[in-house]
């Protein structure tokens, strides 16, 4: 049974800020960002571009809608402000830095004071006692470490909150069941794809459940459907909390699912989110779907104000069961930059998970692959199909590969060609799943 089932004995860290009436939260928010764009004011970039959209001084900020007069911030100002570009304080003052990784351009470095890391910690911990983990519980972090954030912040959170920490790191998947047997895991962290992976392995290597304590996973740091969430729950019989962070907003501890596994509540006491129309940069209407921006309120190091993060998503407008106000984020469709155009039609990679990880006779792992057939678009999608499925035999198998490939075309209108491989067949990978594969030659 899985949490949502039972009657919830909801948990918080911080209950007065976590359930502030609105108004007040808003007039924190307000404050919040009065000191932000103060902060900003000090970095070479909003130096030059603040003023320059009126605002010379926190005073200039009169009320929230007045952050619509803040220029939006994007990656390309970001890698364009290397490497000092955006730092408000003087370098002697910095403890730490993160980075993206920058084998596709110049990287992104996000620098932290002390006081920014503590406050992140303290944003992770709410998530973690929020999806209800105690002091007892003990946390694997079985996420890369190093200059991405998923590792290092988590790892801080946990600690925050109390937990033990095992910073596994990702990778090793005969280690990880083994520390979860020697030190009674009862939670990890990861991306669904390597949760996938752990739980195929599990089975391949004989590790029966009984011989773990696993409850629950928080997943994250790519976007995955509703059916890879089940998947995973009813395999390792756990709870799946949905975990939202991105490094320029410090890292993961951004938004996160409570006990009701019902949406991200984004802490807006940290964070400001917009939705706006990627096309036409103006509000969308109460949740309605629209690229997320966000203005990070808590840290003072690198302040970020407007950021666009590309993601799709949006807020629910009922309120949660667990009385919290800070807004709740639905689950994340893909970034604007990850959407395919096949032979004219737009197609998100997660519309197609939906429809493979649905399949019950579909294995763990997917691959979707784009050729130049001709003048034409060529989709392919490999598909590995359960552990007690055998592809050999081969009418069991031409069925599943026309129901597969029939539902693709009515969802997606695209005809794909289907293959079916073995378990444990396609590439895995430790970090990021890459689940797009896109071979077509690039315009000149
Ligand atoms: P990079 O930009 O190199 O991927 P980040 O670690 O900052 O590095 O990644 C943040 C991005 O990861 C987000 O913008 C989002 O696209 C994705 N992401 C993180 N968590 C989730 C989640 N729970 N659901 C969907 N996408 C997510
Ligand atoms: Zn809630």
């Amino acid at each position: 049974m899985t949490e949502a089932d039972k009657s919830i004995q909801f948990q918080y860290r911080s209950p007065e800020i976590e359930k502030m009436p609105r108004n007040e939260l808003e007039a924190l928010q307000l404050s919040k960002l009065k000191t932000a764009v103060g902060w900003a004011l000090r970095t070479p970039h909003y130096g030059r571009v603040l003023p320059a959209a009126g605002i010379k001084s926190p005073d200039d900020i009169r009320s929230l809608a007045d952050i619509r007069k803040i220029p939006f911030t994007t990656k390309e100002d970001l890698r364009k402000g290397f490497p000092y570009g955006f730092v408000s304080v003087p370098l002697e003052d910095v403890v730490r830095l993160h980075a993206s990784s920058g084998t596709t351009g110049t990287p992104t470095t996000i620098y932290y004071n002390s006081a920014d890391l503590k406050r992140w910690a303290d944003y992770m911990a709410r998530c973690i006692t929020g999806a209800g983990c105690t002091k007892s519980d003990v946390l694997q972090n079985m996420i890369s470490y190093g200059l991405f954030t998923g590792g290092l912040g988590m790892h801080s959170g946990g600690e925050e909150a109390g937990l033990m920490v095992i910073p596994s790191a990702a990778g090793n998947t005969s280690r990880q069941f083994k520390l979860m047997q020697d030190y009674g895991t009862t939670v990890v962290h990861s991306t669904p794809s390597f949760l996938l992976h752990v739980e195929a392995k599990m089975r391949e290597e004989g590790v029966s459940r009984d011989s773990i304590k696993l409850k629950k996973a928080f997943a994250g740091a790519e976007p995955y459907s509703e059916d890879t969430r089940r998947r995973i729950e009813k395999l390792l019989q756990i709870d799946v909390y949905n975990s939202y962070g991105i490094s320029e907003m410090n890292g993961p501890g951004v938004a996160f699912e409570c006990q009701a596994k019902d949406g991200m509540h984004l802490w807006e006491d940290g964070y400001i989110g917009e939705i706006v129309d990627p096309k036409t940069m103006e509000p969308v209407k109460d949740g309605e779907t629209g690229e997320l921006i966000l203005t990070c309120l808590c840290r003072e190091a690198t302040p970020i104000l407007r950021y666009r993060t590309r993601d799709l998503t949006g807020f629910y407008t009922e309120p949660c069961k667990c009385g919290r106000t800070h807004r709740r984020l639905r689950r994340m469709t893909g970034r604007t930059d990850d959407m395919l155009i096949i032979n004219g039609v737009n197609v998100f990679p997660t519309q197609i998970e939906e429809v493979v990880m649905g399949m019950k006779e579909v294995g763990n792992n997917y691959l979707i692959v784009l050729e130049k057939e001709g003048v034409l678009d060529r989709l392919i999608v490999k598909v590995e199909v359960g552990p007690d499925i055998f592809v050999d035999d081969s009418r069991p198998m031409n069925a599943l590969k026309e129901k597969i490939r029939k539902t693709l075309q009515t969802t997606i209108t695209v005809n794909p060609r289907v293959e079916l491989h073995e378990s444990g067949s396609l590439p895995i990978s430790e970090g990021k799943a890459k689940r797009v594969q896109d071979n077509r030659p690039k315009d000149i």
